[in-house]
């Protein structure tokens, strides 16, 4: 067995250098590769923590796994404090750990604030490339928050878009996605949530929320839905009807029922667990998604700790080839 570096020092990735190394396509990669090596069994992720710390009206938790194909072991922990917008900081603070899975020692210590957001648009990105409609004209955004902007540039990516259409709870601040529709020349809409569903092709909701947005009735035949906001036991963006009515995909399975939107569909008793299909099958050929132009499809996108960790791994690579990269000897 040969000898490795008794102390390699563990690489600093700051949120700048993820910033500036990880682009939006290097994380739809990472995330589609991450979701198809979990549905072949080669990547799985640990039982979720996530608290109410009884502090600032904080969730606190820690997410992770292990990725035998890409290689990631690791962490990421954090969590939401609601009243961080108003101390000119983003809600979602996080910071990833990455350890040597061959030995076990801490390799890299990497901001997770840009990772989660770039991850999660590209998680809803990634289920829009594989089950939106080819020929989808108008994307719907439901919230405005720190994600729903990642969200929007991922998305307009994904499909020939000709129109934004958006609702929020305030709608005073929908000026960031009406920028970034018109950076792109596309015409912006603030619409009624009846109005979104009767109108959008593709509809994505990132809001805090704990009760449906979007009713059932409201969504026309073919839309894809990729339900981004629930991540925590009790939120809910859309009508279990809904969830029902669609063919439902997720990231994992065990957070979807959980965590995710598919909770409240299974304590409705409307589906079982076999109604939803891992994402990942589909990215590895095992079903077929979309089967029609009038399918409703909805991507359940919890937020796995495997995301996280594919895309810091990534960052990490990049860094730590740099010949300033920070290094820290514990
Ligand atoms: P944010 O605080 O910046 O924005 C919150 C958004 O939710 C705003 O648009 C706000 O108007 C809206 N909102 C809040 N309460 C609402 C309510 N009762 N009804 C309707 N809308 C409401 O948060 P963010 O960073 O943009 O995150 C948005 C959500 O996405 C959070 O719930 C967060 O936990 C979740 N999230 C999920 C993942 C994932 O992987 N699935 C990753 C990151 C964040």
């Amino acid at each position: 067995m040969s000898k490795v570096d008794p102390n390699p020092g563990i690489i600093i990735v700051s949120e700048a250098d993820c910033q500036e190394l990880i682009s939006r396509e290097d994380s739809f990669t990472a995330v589609e590769s991450v979701f198809g090596a979990m549905a072949r069994g080669d990547a799985y992720n640990f039982p979720v923590i996530r608290e109410a710390i009884g502090h600032a009206d904080a969730l606190y938790g820690f997410k992770s796994g292990f990725d035998k194909a890409g290689m990631s072991l690791g962490v990421k922990s954090g969590g939401y404090w609601p009243g961080n917008a108003e101390k000119g900081l983003i809600n979602h603070q996080s910071s990833i750990l990455l350890f040597d899975p061959d030995t076990g020692r801490l390799q890299a210590l990497v901001g997770g604030n840009y990772l989660t957001a770039v991850r999660t648009a590209a998680s809803s990105a990634v289920s829009i490339a594989h089950l939106a409609r080819e020929d989808s004209k108008v994307l719907g955004m439901i919230g405005a928050g720190h994600q729903a902007t990642f969200q929007l540039r991922a998305a307009l990516e994904q499909r020939s878009f000709e129109k934004v259409i958006a609702w929020n709870l305030h709608p005073e601040g929908l000026d960031n996605l009406k920028n970034i529709a018109n950076e792109h020349g596309l015409p912006f809409e603030v619409v009624e949530r009846e109005q979104l569903g009767a109108e959008a092709d593709v509809i994505i909701t990132i809001t805090s929320a704990f009760e449906p947005l979007l009713m059932n009735d409201w969504i026309k035949p073919g839309t894809h839905l990729a339900c981004m906001g629930t991540d925590t036991k009790g939120k809910q963006e859309v009508d279990a009807a809904l969830f029902a009515r669609a063919t439902a995909f997720t990231d994992e399975l065990a957070q979807s029922i959980t965590i995710g939107e598919g909770q409240h569909a299974i304590a409705s008793g409307a589906i079982k667990e076999d109604h939803i299909t891992p994402i990942g099958d589909v990215i590895n050929g095992m079903h077929a998604g979309r089967t029609s132009a009038d399918e409703v499809t909805l991507f359940d996108g919890t937020g796995v700790g495997l995301q996280d960790l594919a895309v810091a791994s990534v960052a990490a690579k990049l860094v730590s080839a740099k010949s300033d990269a920070q290094r820290v000897f514990l």
